[in-house]
């Protein structure tokens, strides 16, 4: 799972992987959102109208769904437990809030959370709050201790610092997490 705060640069993240890391499957959303010059249906997103969202959730099937901004977005359930069926690695690039219902569900999952710049600096700079008493600090630092809030459901975080050096991080957590014990009568695992 990996998910971070809005325009973190999870996707650009997740591109890089597919052309870096074999055998993982993106799981393609549910929108209600219009598509945007390029995307294409069935590829970025599944593009639905409003009622039709409405009913996949009254229908169970979503695995967890979330509204970001004034759209809607979810994960198709059956997509997930079929691959997880057959031991694939799936990659699921959703928000805070989606990322959370699925622990809940599926608490075998690995979480990463991709964090913006500066936020362990920050982070530390919360820890010593005491003798930092700049008001323009106290706000983002209120911004930053909510995310910080969510960033302890996840397994790893990785600070979106360098594009290069991120990609290379979550590849090596995918390649660590795959050379697990338990994971390594995983079809296809390594
Ligand atoms: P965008 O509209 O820019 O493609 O995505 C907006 C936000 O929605 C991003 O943070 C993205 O990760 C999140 N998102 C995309 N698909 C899903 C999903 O299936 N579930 C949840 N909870 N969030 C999603």
């Amino acid at each position: 799972m990996i998910s971070g705060p809005s325009g973190v640069g999870k996707g650009t993240i997740t591109k890089e992987l597919f052309e870096r890391i074999s055998n993982i499957f993106l799981s393609v959303s549910v929108t209600t959102r219009i598509p945007r010059s390029g995307e294409i249906q069935g590829d970025n997103y599944f593009f639905v109208a409003v009622h039709e969202f409405e009913r996949m959730v009254g229908d169970g099937e979503l695995l967890e769904w979330a509204r970001v901004y004034r759209n809607y977005y979810g994960t198709p359930r059956k997509f997930v437990l079929e691959n997880l069926a057959r031991k694939r690695d799936i990659i699921l690039e959703i928000d805070i809030q989606g990322a959370l219902q699925v622990k809940k569900n599926m608490p075998q999952g690995i979480f990463i959370f991709i964090a913006p710049p500066n936020t362990a600096e920050l982070a530390k700079r919360i820890q010593l709050r005491g003798k930092d008493s700049e008001e323009s600090m106290q706000t983002r630092l209120s911004a930053v201790k909510q995310e910080l809030e969510h960033m302890q459901f996840y397994d790893y975080v990785v600070v979106n610092e360098d594009l290069e050096l991120a990609v290379e991080k979550v590849k090596a957590i995918i390649i660590a997490e795959r050379c697990r014990y338990s994971n390594i009568l995983m079809e296809g695992s390594q």
